[in-house]
């Protein structure tokens, strides 16, 4: 979606970032400028400042997040403000963010170095599985760490269905679901945190499509298509496991495969046809 945006620039903040020691004692000038990528069509109609996000508070916590802590690298300063901007104020769904440092320490003549990044919230759609021990419990328990998660919000999951094993059968039967989130992860951070939520729930992986306590897989991130030796998005297998495709559909019936273009429901209907 083309989001609405809110800009401020050279927001003039005084901080003691630097490699240098000399630059965290003395301190000198950053300058901020930030993009906020928000949907402002309701303000534009109420014109009330509840249905927006007020500009005046975003530099505030902006400026104070740049002056409690005192990094080497403009990068990791970047980074920090960036979260707490996406952390502090719910209706800003991305924000472009250039921190300048026209003082640098450069022994030669220059009028400014920056470091600009973009950071956002994401929707993420996992696949949740489990046919060992106390499936409901391990399932819920899972949901109740991503929720707990600082880079997670607004989890929700779809009902539970009971499905028989698939690719290896002689196994018990699977409690699966489906859950939509947001998040601030990066894809494969996000595989790290589900590989350990999965450990923590003592998953022990020995064959594939074997028992397990808990399977946690990403189905979609966004629109985004990756294929790298560890991560295959969006999920490899979905168009052949009803499984999936049925816990997904009670979830979002319209969602878009970016490859294919078939919505869920398109691809369950697919699927009925072709077994
Ligand atoms: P399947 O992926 O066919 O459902 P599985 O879930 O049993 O099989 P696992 O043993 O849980 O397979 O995972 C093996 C590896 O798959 C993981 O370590 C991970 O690196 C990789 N992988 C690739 N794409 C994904 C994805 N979209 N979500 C989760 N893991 C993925
Ligand atoms: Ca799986
Ligand atoms: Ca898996």
């Amino acid at each position: 979606m083309n989001m609405d945006e809110i800009r401020i620039s050279g927001l003039e903040v005084y901080a003691y970032h630097g490699v240098f020691p000399e630059e965290n004692k003395k301190g000198q000038h950053f300058y901020i400028n930030a993009v906020l990528y928000t949907d402002t069509r309701k303000a534009g109609k109420t014109d009330e400042l509840s249905d927006s996000t007020h500009y005046g508070l975003v530099c505030e916590e902006m400026a104070r997040a740049m002056k409690e802590q005192c990094f080497h690298l403009l990068e990791r300063a970047a980074e920090y403000v960036a979260e707490r901007v996406l952390l502090t104020f719910p209706l800003i769904r991305e924000i472009e963010l250039e921190i300048c440092k026209p003082e640098a320490p450069i022994a030669l003549p220059f009028s400014n170095v920056s470091v600009k990044i973009r950071r956002g919230w994401h929707t993420v759609y996992l696949g949740l599985g489990s046919n060992l021990g106390d499936s409901g419990q391990y399932l819920k328990t899972a949901l109740e760490k991503l929720s707990a998660s600082k880079q997670i919000r607004g989890v929700k999951s779809s009902e539970w269905i009971r499905t028989k094993p698939y690719g290896v059968e002689e196994q018990p039967d699977f409690l699966n679901g489906a859950a939509v989130m947001e998040t601030l992860f990066t894809p494969w951070e996000l595989l790290d945190f589900l590989h350990i939520v999965e450990a923590e729930a003592g998953r022990v992986r020995k064959v594939r499509w074997g028992a397990r306590t808990l399977d946690l897989d990403i189905l979609f991130y966004d629109d985004r298509v990756i294929d790298s030796e560890n991560l295959t998005i969006p999920h490899m297998d979905m168009v052949n496991r009803e499984f999936v495709l049925v816990p997904l559909a009670g979830l979002n019936p319209y969602l878009r495969h970016p490859i294919t273009g078939r919505t869920v429901q398109e691809m369950l209907k697919d699927l009925r046809e072709r077994v």
